[in-house]
This record gives structure tokens, C-alpha cells and sequence, in this order.
């Protein structure tokens, strides 16, 4: 098993997995931090509702990290389409 360590990060609006320096990445700023994105309708969905997408809480929040981990897992770099 290798080690990859080019950085992942996780497009909060479709739970894709994106690498940060991949020139397809969007970035937008929110409270100082830096949030990922794959394509233009995910980061117009996170900047109308930011708080939506950063406070999964409860039991409803638990379950969609493991969906997206689960999708990961089963589409691999492509992820479920979301565009
Ligand atoms: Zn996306």
C-alpha cells in the first residue's frame, strides 16, 4: 500500500473528493477558512448557505459523512455526479 499524499479535500456541497491543487478546484473564503469546490453550482450553493453545509449536526449530520465516505469508497475520484 502506498502513500499518497497529494491534499484532499472534501467539496462540502457534493461530497467529493477534490485535490486542492487540481486546476478544476474552486476556492472560496468563509470566516477567515478556505472551502473547496468542483464546479461552479457547488460553490454558488455553499455562498447562498454557507451554515447549511458547515453544520452537520446530530445524528442527520453523522449520516451524511458516512454517505460520503461510503460514496468515495464506491466511485472513487469521480464521485457521485453532482453537475
Ligand atoms: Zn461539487
Amino acid at each position: 500500500m502506498g502513500v499518497y499524499h497529494q491534499e484532499k479535500v472534501v467539496d462540502l456541497v457534493c461530497g467529493m473528493e477534490i485535490s486542492r491543487g487540481d486546476h478544476d478546484t474552486l476556492i472560496s473564503s468563509y470566516n477567515g477558512q478556505p472551502y473547496y469546490f468542483c464546479a461552479p453550482c457547488c460553490i454558488k450553493a455553499f455562498e447562498r448557505n454557507p451554515e447549511r453545509y458547515l453544520k452537520p449536526k446530530g445524528p442527520f449530520g453523522r449520516f451524511l459523512a458516512r454517505l460520503v465516505k461510503a460514496n468515495v469508497k464506491v466511485f472513487g475520484r469521480a464521485g457521485p455526479p453532482c453537475h
